[in-house]
């Protein structure tokens, strides 16, 4: 009986420290699960604009950063599996693989932007190279981080 409530104990130890683990998970990914210059490079490789629509800044839309394998599923926070996209879109992709949005996007544009093109721009630039020393010089030289990607001088 003791011997059992050993191994009670420990399967529930167990259980505990996994959820502890995926809560710790979770809280990680607010707003600064990023660094502010990381996040500008990444903008500043996919051309201010949203992989998936095209919208830019200069249109006044509001980027963020889409997991393509998304976070929840294990997917990293390597520049290859980020790419920069809207809010809008952002928020409307759900659960849906990136490929299969790629789809609902073109289709809900319906300018002649095709789900193929759409996936080869995000493979494409998903793969291009960073560079967070320039970000990060642009952040100092504007004074921060809104102004760096709106073209502001302090
Ligand atoms: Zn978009």
């Amino acid at each position: 009986m003791i011997e059992l409530d050993i191994f009670v104990k420990s399967v529930y130890d167990v259980v505990k420290m996994i959820k502890k683990k995926a809560n710790r998970r979770e809280r990680n990914q607010g707003m600064n699960w990023i660094r502010p210059e990381k996040r500008l490079a990444l903008y500043l490789r996919d051309g201010l604009a949203c992989c998936y629509c095209g919208d830019t800044v200069e249109r006044g839309v509001r980027l963020t950063l889409d997991h393509l394998r998304p976070y929840a599923s294990n997917g990293s926070n390597n520049p290859n599996n980020l790419v920069t996209c809207c809010l809008k879109c952002n928020s409307s992709r759900g659960k849906r693989s990136w490929k299969l949005f790629a789809g609902k996007v073109a289709a809900y544009l319906n300018c002649g932007v095709s789900a193929a093109k759409i996936i080869e721009h995000i493979e494409t630039t998903r793969c291009r190279s960073l560079n967070v020393a320039a970000a990060k010089v642009l952040i100092a030289n504007r004074g921060g981080f809104t102004a760096a990607l709106h073209g502001e001088r302090s």
